[in-house]
């Protein structure tokens, strides 16, 4: 027989309050460490970014190739000429800003 009195729902209300919230703590916890690897990956991203700054062409920025207009007003794709297309060249003190 199912009890329906009041101090039971109560009882069985409160204890289902109770799980909801270890699972939204466990959630908080798992989204904390996840936020903090998004942050180290990040972090890694930037330094290696800054580590190769001077060596990313500045012409295509790294990319080894570079958009014209061409006479008839189309854009082309070519490959940048002060890379040949590697992206990395070793960047003047006057390119570095
Ligand atoms: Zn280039």
């Amino acid at each position: 027989m199912i009890d329906t009195s009041s101090a039971t729902l109560l009882k069985m209300k409160e204890l289902l309050l109770l799980k909801r919230h270890k699972i939204e703590l466990e959630a908080q916890e798992k989204i904390a460490e996840i936020d903090r690897q998004i942050e180290y990956i990040n972090g890694a991203a930037e330094i290696i970014r800054n580590a190769l700054a001077d060596y990313i062409c500045p012409n295509c920025a790294g990319s080894g190739i570079v958009k014209r207009c061409d006479a008839a007003g189309q854009m082309e794709t070519e490959t940048c000429d002060r890379c040949h297309g590697t992206g990395i060249v070793q960047r003047n003190k006057e390119d570095i800003s």
